[in-house]
């Protein structure tokens, strides 16, 4: 086989990539080079791009060293039973690709994943080596994310720690009977382990020292984590509880959820019951109601599967009308998380004001509500919903027609 370009590799290897969508660069450390030393900067927060495998909007370079594999998960295209174009980059030729498009602007970093060659600890020994030459020889400030192999050796992913600033260790599958089934290479308790090692160093790094000398900096933006959905029987609910844990036990800073493709003879898998994306879609937003608004697990996805058709938290709201109307001007701050349409800062927007005067239906638009969605569930001066809450129809008004199904 002729050797490859480095283009080439680029487009088996990006395109390898994108179906592992752990890679946010949000709560970086905020890094600057304009003092003339060093090369690039990064943000400081709210950064989330990714090399998108059309081209579009490039902000990290999100690549696999390698897609050659010797572990054999039914669910990845990568396995090493699959027959896809395999490439793999030498250390040299992805810090040259990561410095070279940083210097042209077309990223902000570096988001790195790779199939395990030879073994654990050689895959992980590469991609540290990298990160290592960006930081050292480059002196690239830019964003690294590294997705750190579970069976590696605690010292490769100290120094891992060490020059990233995220790191990510997949849990794959939302149970571990999953894992077992689809992924028999891989080891649930590993990777567990492996997630506390990397908070526990978190931590340590965090710490003041005696001396008042800096402790050396561990994965600053934290570590993350991602689940596919889709690949075996577990429900929405066995997804949630299980992201639940992740975050109280190991201080993940995200949980990301990847639809599962199926893959031509990936034949462990099952096939598809849901729209995939729609149900990622759904989860996201489960996900950001347990963290930020309050809700626990049983009550939005009490079912076991999420409402497909309208977002969780108006699901909720709809089963549970006799909870509202809300009154805007009196509820308790956790009533208020509740109502559809009204995110987190519209609820701080709307208790600053209360105190000072009534709130009018007119006010809460301007605050940032969503008021097709929050009308029938509040109370105003000026406005009550009335029948409007408890209307039959009132589900119709914000869930897509049903289709009549095809016959051919
Ligand atoms: S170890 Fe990673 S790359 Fe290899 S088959 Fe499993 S999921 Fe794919």
């Amino acid at each position: 086989m002729p050797a490859r370009t480095l283009s080439e590799k680029l487009a088996i290897l990006s395109d390898a990539a994108k179906y592992d969508a752990s890679c946010a660069s949000s709560g970086g450390q905020r890094r600057d080079s304009r003092d003339g030393k060093g090369l690039g900067s990064s943000g400081g927060s709210g950064i989330c791009h990714a090399y998108a495998p059309d081209g579009r909007c490039i902000s990290l370079l999100k690549i696999l060293m390698t897609n050659f594999c010797i572990y054999d998960c039914a669910y990845c295209v990568n396995r090493a039973t699959s027959r896809v174009e395999r490439a793999r980059f030498s250390v040299e030729e992805v810090v040259k690709l990561t410095v070279e498009f940083y210097r042209r602007n077309y990223i902000e970093g570096l988001f790195l994943s790779s199939g395990i060659i030879r073994s654990p600890d050689d895959t992980m020994a590469d991609m540290v080596r990298i990160a290592r030459t960006l930081r050292e020889q480059e002196g690239f400030r830019g964003y690294i994310h590294l997705k750190t192999i579970p069976d590696a050796a605690p010292e490769l992913i100290d120094e891992a720690g060490r020059w990233a600033d995220r790191l990510s260790i997949n849990v794959e599958m939302p149970t571990e009977a999953g894992l077992n089934r689809l992924a028999p290479e891989k080891d649930a308790k590993g990777i567990r382990k492996a997630m506390a090692e990397v908070r526990l160093r978190r931590e340590a790094s965090r710490e003041a020292s005696y001396t008042g000398k800096r402790k050396a900096r561990f994965a600053p933006a934290g570590q993350s984590t991602q689940v596919i959905v889709g690949a075996d029987a577990a429900d929405d609910h066995a997804i949630l509880s299980q992201s639940t844990n992740l975050y109280a036990n190991y201080g993940l800073s995200r949980v990301y959820y990847s639809a599962f493709s199926p893959i031509p003879d990936a034949s462990k898998v099952l096939p598809l019951a849901r729209p995939p994306l729609l149900r990622e879609h759904r989860l996201y937003q489960a996900d950001w109601l347990l963290r930020f608004y309050g809700f626990e697990v049983g009550e939005i996805a009490s079912r076991g599967m999420l409402d497909l058709d309208v977002d969780p938290k108006l699901a909720w709201a709809l089963e549970n009308r006799a909870a509202f109307p809300v009154d805007v001007n009196r509820a308790a701050k956790e009533m208020l998380l509740r109502v559809p349409g009204f995110g987190t800062k519209t609820v701080q927007r709307l208790l600053a004001a209360r105190r000072h005067r009534t709130l009018r239906y007119e006010d809460l638009a301007a605050m940032g509500a969503v008021m097709k969605h929050a009308k029938p569930f509040i109370v105003a001066a000026g406005w009550s919903p009335r029948g409007l809450t408890d209307a039959a129809a009132l589900r119709a008004r914000f869930a897509p027609p049903p289709e009549q199904l095809s016959l051919f």
